[in-house]
């Protein structure tokens, strides 16, 4: 699944010790796998195949312009949600003909540039949307790409935050709606041509059951819209699971065999999708973000301070919350493996970043390697929604990205300087 592992002792990226980066690069310090990212996206297209499919990668999960290179020469279409997405994605050497472009609010200015820019569909989440999309293609005497998102109202059994497909949810529209709003553009707005229909329930989904739920619920309408409408595509979104409870402690039980948990395997997914897609005769999307990136990434970071209360124990590192906010904001889990292989006693500790917040925790109360001031460890699973959702809070510079292939490792993203963090201010 990826490629961290320990070589004599010592934590490698593919085969580029960590430690050597961390001296380098400074810390703390973003390290990804190309190799893992190819591998991910290679095993998706594999599992899809007997589809006509194609993976649009969610570029949101890492935009950096390296990541998307990489993906773009090894065919990849990409999934925005934003201009700059889109602005990225063309800097990267990607094809705007092979970008869909989702969201709920997209302005005048984004959809005025991925007209420009010929983008392969935009996925409408609203009829406001929609209607507005059709006026500004008309204002531009062009006819505008669109596919609606559906909301099929199914559990995808995740955490709270990032699920999407459920009524309540403020994505796409609800599933009994949707076949009058087709039949309304093609009646009313003729500067919209309606090109797919797409869907995306949620993230970090462990279970093949929702997408299989969903699909079969989805189903029927996507035929009835092809029919009706000749609509070409269906997207059925992203939200491949992945495995954050990883120990890579040599010699120990693979987690779920631990925990009597198993991950979802892209296998699984495509042997229960596959066969229920084959028959429509649609070409079928996939988005996939945190599947591609996810465990292609780790963030390196040094202790600093071991501060031992009568309560707990807290080993204070030098990233904080913004640098890597999933635990802050969504309970995310990620191991913490130190630089050098450890075989002692675990300690219970809780690992903090320096953030003036309660919130900037990497874990509470967990048994790990007593690691020390001056060590470094890795926080594992960090390559998906970890340096996009970096801010600059508490005027901290965003920290430097590492691309690693084989032996070799290229600086893919400086470190911010103070400087870099205050220009535009006055
Ligand atoms: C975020 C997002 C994705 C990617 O989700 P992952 O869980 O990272 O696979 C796909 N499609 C849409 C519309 C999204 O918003």
């Amino acid at each position: 699944m990826h490629a961290f592992s320990y070589i004599d002792g010592q934590l490698h990226c593919e085969n580029v010790p960590l430690q050597s980066l961390a001296e380098q690069y400074g810390t703390p310090l973003y390290v990804y796998s190309g190799n893992t990212i190819l591998d991910h996206y290679q095993r998706l297209d594999l599992a899809l195949q007997g589809l006509d499919h194609e993976v649009a990668y969610a570029v949101k999960a890492n935009s950096n312009l390296s990541v998307l290179r990489l993906l773009a020469q090894a065919g990849a279409g990409f999934d925005i949600v934003s201009g700059g997405e889109l602005y990225r994605v063309i800097k990267a050497g990607g094809d705007p003909a092979h970008c869909t472009f989702a969201g709920v609010g997209k302005t005048r200015d984004e959809i005025i540039y991925a007209l420009q820019q010929g983008i392969y569909c935009f996925n409408v989440e609203s009829a406001a949307e929609l209607a507005y999309l059709n006026e500004v293609a008309g204002e531009l005497g062009v006819v505008a790409p669109a596919a609606v998102r559906v909301n099929p109202n199914v559990d995808a059994k995740t955490h709270k935050y990032i699920s999407t497909g459920k009524s309540e949810n403020k994505f796409g529209i609800d599933f009994d709606a949707i076949e009058a709003l087709y039949d309304k553009a093609a009646v009313d707005w003729k500067n919209v041509r309606m090109r797919g229909l797409q869907m995306h329930i949620g993230s970090q989904l462990t279970s093949v059951q929702p997408f299989v739920e969903a699909v079969k619920k989805v189903k029927p309408l996507a035929q009835t819209l092809k029919d009706k409408h000749g609509i070409e595509f269906w997207s059925i979104g992203g939200g491949i699971g992945i495995v954050y409870h990883d120990s890579l402690a040599s010699g120990q039980l693979e987690w779920w065999q631990q925990k009597e948990e198993k991950p979802l395997t892209i296998e699984e997914y495509g042997a229960a999708v596959v066969p229920l897609l084959q028959d429509l005769g649609l070409k079928i999307l996939l988005e996939p973000g945190r599947y591609i990136v996810g465990n292609a990434g780790v963030l390196l970071t040094r202790c600093l301070y071991e501060k031992k209360g009568s309560a707990k124990t807290f080993k204070i590192v030098d990233a904080g919350m913004n640098d890597l906010i999933r635990p802050a904001l969504y309970e995310g889990h990620h191991e913490i493996a130190p630089l050098q292989e450890t075989v002692g006693e675990l300690v219970k500790a809780d690992v903090v970043g320096p953030i003036c917040e309660s919130g900037d925790f990497f874990c509470q109360d967990r048994a790990m390697a007593d690691f020390q001031p001056g060590d470094v460890i890795a926080l594992l699973s960090a390559g998906a929604y970890g340096f996009v959702m970096a801010s600059n809070y508490n005027t901290r510079p965003l920290p430097a990205e590492i691309l690693v292939d084989g032996e070799k490792s290229t600086l893919v993203r400086k470190r911010q300087t103070l400087d870099d963090v205050l220009a535009g201010e006055l």
